[in-house]
């Protein structure tokens, strides 16, 4: 896969959010290698210039992102140190090149050297984050979520293009799990399909049960017309059953019987939905809106 990287600057890194569960978010990319389909960061685009049409091939790297959250951390009185930070909510900080810029781990090695109090979460689809897994250990507060949306791979490659595999995320709670820190999984987007596949959902939730995990997020799919019009071209030789499931995803009562389900089966696997509810970014339109402050 041939993506264009960018070295840019940035001018601030820690930004003001009302995310559920966080204070302030980091990102220290713009754009994502990972080229979900579903993407809703894909507007970002309009940032750094691109169109949402070539999501997924670009990457900006803000070089100066460690150095600029030390100094903008530094700022944060006492009581602002108990404030939660999230990486990241529109990239993910784990994509392949940060083996080479190694951003993400500069974040939590600052977070970790000036022992930040507040709760510290992440959430990724990559087994890269492992290699902090000491880091994320030495803070006082952390979370680690990865967003796992199906057991099966092929789905996984289907929507999310050049994402790791949907198995090789499950074994990333494990490990974290084994590890003794707190970790929930991100089931977003709720894919539209499991309305008619119950136990595919079951699976789902039985496969991070059994990691250990015991808390999950959820999240309705996004279908403003700018991700649809992606969706239809990845969804373009899909069989007509799952591209109706798509279709009828968007109707209130489609949501309804997904969001059912999933109140149903997570207390069955001991799992715990965070919020009580799925999130549907129409009915949480301002949430939504906040991720991208
Ligand atoms: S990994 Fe996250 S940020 Fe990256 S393309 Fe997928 S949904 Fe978007």
């Amino acid at each position: 896969m041939n993506i264009k990287i960018v070295e840019t600057t940035a001018k601030s890194i820690i930004s003001a959010s009302k995310i559920p569960d966080a204070d302030y978010v980091v990102n220290p990319y713009t754009g994502c290698s990972f080229a979900c389909s579903y993407c809703y960061a894909s507007f970002m685009g309009r940032f750094v210039g691109e169109p949402i049409e070539t999501w997924g091939s670009y990457l900006y790297v803000k070089t100066n992102a460690v150095e600029l959250f030390e100094r903008e951390l530094a700022r944060f009185s006492t009581a602002r140190r108990k404030s939660s930070i999230f990486l990241s909510s529109v990239t993910d900080a784990w994509q392949g090149p940060e083996k080479k810029y190694r951003l993400a781990r500069g974040i939590l090695q600052v977070l970790s050297k000036t022992r930040y109090p507040g709760p510290v979460s992440i959430l990724t689809k990559s087994p890269l984050v492992q290699d902090d897994l000491a880091t994320i250990a030495s803070l006082p507060a952390p979370d680690v979520g990865v967003t796992i949306t199906s057991t099966d791979d092929a789905i996984s490659r289907a929507f999310e293009v050049h994402a790791p595999s949907a198995s090789s995320r499950i074994e990333v709670l494990r490990t974290f799990n084994n590890a003794e820190i707190p970790t929930y999984a991100f089931i977003g987007p709720l894919f539209p399909h499991f309305r008619f596949l119950p136990n595919k959902l079951e699976e789902l939730f039985s496969r991070i049960a059994e990691t250990g995990t015991k808390r999950i997020y959820v999240e309705q799919i996004n279908l403003s017309a700018y991700i649809r019009k992606r969706l239809d071209t990845a969804m373009r030789e899909s069989a007509p059953d799952l591209v109706a499931a798509y279709t009828s995803a968007d109707e209130a009562e489609h949501r309804r019987a997904l969001e059912e389900m999933v109140q149903s089966m997570a207390p069955r696997h001991g799992l715990t939905i965070r919020r009580s509810t799925v999130i549907d970014h129409r009915r949480d339109a301002k949430a939504i809106k906040d991720l991208f402050q």
